[in-house]
């Protein structure tokens, strides 16, 4: 027998006709590119959204058609979340930090149509335009009177003249909840990079989860300031959860520094802030030299890489700010885990809390969670026991998008690259990562491009690079390199030996020269042993 509930697809459609009819005057700041702050309300966004839809379905863009973003965090990037995915296009949100050629090389996976970019990209877009064969309309985001007219860009015209000229008034079309809504490469794999296609159903579940109490907990309450990134995995769907709750929503454009923040949290009273540590450890760095505290700020959720005991420590004891420490990954939509005590925990000291809260917390409902020895065993929740953790669940990846690098699950299980604890409660510790990838300031650097352009140098015979620890960038590469015998390179020679080929944040920070770098029994580069080795070093820039 089957229940008698109406069947409504969950849809993302579904979100801003929710926020625009029962949050219609809720606000949406935005510091612009150009440096202004512009404010606006949810039923604005929604208006807008329809006219992108309209303007869509004038290019007769197909269903499933991707369009891409290159956008800081605003309005306008906003607008395109829900008119994109609301019409049935997959919306492709591109990392501008990318190298140019990476970037290309995206945008053809994806066969992206259009191409939506925020000014600052424009350079960017005009080295790009001519490799990226399937985009055949690209919209700049600003007024008509700010687009260039000698670009070069072809099909090129501005978002309010692109949407303008369309009406507001647009029938969200109904589908079958499970088709691809948005999507995401990450580069945190081996090899090119990879995209979690999200469905409409993966995106609603985890808005749904996301907003738990236990979780990242909004409320209509909120005004929240996502500075992790829109092109970072969804804003780690903020955007999504805004709109299901009618939270005030705060977006810092392109100013990232801490001064910039401050200021916006300070004037918009901002009570929530999510982002990776590299940002907040540069807030921090601004309010104790110059004395500043919050007067609204309640809670700050830290993810990406993990949070230092520290920022811990300070966000809560210096300023009154609860630290929420969260794990997830693109293939995950990204949430996994987060850390909120439980009862029983209320009562312990200060110093057994913290022990807790370092902790990449546990399970959100929705998502398991399991570690696994060698031989694919499950290992002990005993807090000691490391092993790979795997998780499986609604808003995780079944498949890369195109079948690119295979079926990734192990019996239903997604591997995630990241050995970890579970204590008896359930907390979720990362200990190390199995994969070859450093994460410097929340971006992945691939540690086998970095060998392989060093082994690409004549008088290199192996290299192996390893990710060292760095006080702001939480990891930065370190190159140990083996010289060919009767060869001379210097570490300059081989740090300028990358330029050009890797994005300039990427070349690793230091060369160190080895005698050998130690293998296994199957050939395979030891890093385990060789972080060992280098366990004295210390980074010329840390
Ligand atoms: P991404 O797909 O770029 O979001 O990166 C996901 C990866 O970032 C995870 O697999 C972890 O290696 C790392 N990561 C994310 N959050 C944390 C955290 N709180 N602590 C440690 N590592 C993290």
């Amino acid at each position: 027998m089957l229940g008698l509930m109406q069947n409504r697809p969950l849809l993302i459609s579904g979100l801003i006709a929710h926020a625009e009819r029962h949050h219609g005057d809720g606000e949406i700041v935005s510091r612009r590119v150009e440096g202004d702050i512009h404010r606006y309300q949810w039923r604005d966004v929604a208006r807008r959204s329809r006219q992108v839809a309209n303007a869509l379905d004038a290019m007769n863009l197909l269903f499933s058609d991707r369009v891409a973003t290159l956008a800081w965090n605003g309005y306008r990037h906003l607008e395109l979340y829900f008119g994109v995915s609301g019409s049935g296009r997959v919306l492709h949100t591109i990392n501008p930090r990318l190298h140019p050629e990476q970037i290309a090389w995206i945008a053809n996976h994806a066969e992206d149509q259009v191409l939506c970019f925020d000014m600052t990209f424009l350079p960017l877009v005009q080295a790009v335009h001519a490799k990226c064969s399937t985009i055949k309309q690209y919209v700049a985001l600003c007024e008509a009177d700010k687009l260039p007219q000698d670009s070069g860009i072809p099909n090129l015209v501005s978002y309010e003249s692109w949407i303008g000229g369309q009406s507001p008034e647009y029938e969200w079309p109904a589908f079958d909840e499970n088709s691809a809504s948005s999507m995401c490469y990450t580069s945190g794999t081996t090899g090119n990079p990879k995209a979690a296609l999200y469905s409409h159903r993966s995106t609603i579940l985890h808005a749904y989860a996301a907003a738990l109490p236990d979780v990242m907990g909004l409320s209509a309450r909120d005004a929240v300031l996502p500075v992790v990134p829109m092109f970072h995995v969804n804003a780690w769907g903020i955007p999504y959860s805004a709109a299901l709750t009618g939270c005030k929503l705060v977006f810092p454009g392109p100013a990232l520094d801490g001064k910039s923040v401050y200021e916006l949290v300070e004037a918009e009273q901002v009570t929530y802030a999510a982002g990776v540590p590299t940002v907040w450890q540069m807030l921090l760095g601004h309010l104790k030299p110059n004395g500043l505290r919050f007067s609204s700020l309640k809670r700050t959720v830290i993810g990406g890489s993990a949070c230092p005991p520290a920022m811990i420590d300070a966000f809560r004891e210096d300023y009154g700010v609860e630290v929420l420490h969260a794990w997830g990954m693109t293939e995950m939509s990204p949430l996994g885990t987060l850390c909120t005590l439980k009862n029983k925990h209320l009562t312990m000291s200060p110093e057994d809390q913290m022990k807790i809260r370092l902790k990449q917390g546990r399970a959100i409902y929705g998502v398991d969670l399991k570690i696994v020895g060698d031989a694919g065993e499950e290992l002990p929740w005993d807090g000691k026991t490391f092993g790979d953790l795997y998780v499986k669940g609604p808003w995780v990846v079944r498949e890369y998008f195109k079948g690119e690098g295979g079926d990734p699950l192990v019996n239903g299980w997604f591997p995630t690259g990241d050995v970890a604890t579970i204590d008896p409660d359930g907390y979720m510790q990362i200990t190390d990562r199995s994969k070859d990838v450093i994460k410097s300031g929340g971006e992945w650097i691939s540690s086998i491009d970095i060998e392989n352009i060093a082994m690409a140098h004549p008088a290199v015979q192996m290299a192996a690079c390893v990710g060292m620890r760095h006080p702001k960038w939480d990891e930065r590469p370190v190159v140990a390199v083996v010289k060919r015998p009767g060869m001379e390179v210097t570490r300059e020679e081989l740090l300028k030996f990358y330029e050009g080929k890797i994005a300039k944040w990427q070349i690793p920070d230091d060369v160190v020269f080895v005698e050998t770098i130690p293998l296994g029994a199957t050939g395979k580069m030891l890093k385990t042993r060789l972080r060992e080795q280098l366990k004295d070093y210390k980074l010329p820039t840390a």
